[in-house]
């Protein structure tokens, strides 16, 4: 598969993904962090899919397309890992995380922070949704949309 068509169906993932959790996340209390704003693109989707809520956005430095750019109370720059961990017990009803490089070895040292601290950024209930894996006890696996192939995606549960 060439490089143009794994973007389309990342795209694609994030999209369909977003879609099916958002319609749960709308009934739910709690603000969305947004792991890795970058161009915005997400952060644009998930403020139109969730109006009203508060969307918190994350990432080293603000490269976002100027119609997506959060409120300055609601970006934080810095090294997520640091960053993030502020925020620990805010009771997120929703996590999206899309900071993988599609480097093994660099997307290896981030599975060794990233589950965690997604478990403790949620609320009991919430979603997580993020580009690699979230191997972790409290956060439980559900199945992505048919559209979705497997492992492409990962959805997870706080239990
Ligand atoms: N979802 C975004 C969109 O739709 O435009 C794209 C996100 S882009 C793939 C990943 C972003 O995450 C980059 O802007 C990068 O700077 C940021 N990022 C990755 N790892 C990070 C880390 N450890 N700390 C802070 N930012 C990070």
């Amino acid at each position: 598969m060439s490089r143009l068509e794994s973007f389309i169906r990342r795209l694609t993932a994030q999209r369909d993904i977003l879609d099916q959790v958002c319609a749960e996340v709308a009934k739910m209390e709690g603000p969305v962090l947004e792991l890795g704003l970058g161009n915005g693109r997400t952060f644009h989707h998930l403020r139109e899919r969730l109006p009203g809520r508060r969307i918190v956005a994350f990432d080293r430095a603000l490269a976002a397309h100027a119609s997506s750019i959060p409120e300055a109370e609601n970006l934080v720059l810095g090294e997520i890992r640091e960053t993030a961990s502020r925020f620990i017990g805010i009771d997120a009803a929703l996590v999206h995380a899309d900071i993988g490089t599609g480097y093994e070895d660099r997307d290896a040292v981030t599975s060794t922070w990233l589950p965690d601290l997604t478990a403790r950024l949620l609320r009991v209930g919430g979603i997580a949704v993020s580009g690699t894996p979230l191997d972790h006890p409290q956060l439980q696996r559900l199945p992505p949309p048919p559209s979705v192939p497997a492992d492409r995606y990962f959805i997870c549960r706080r239990v």
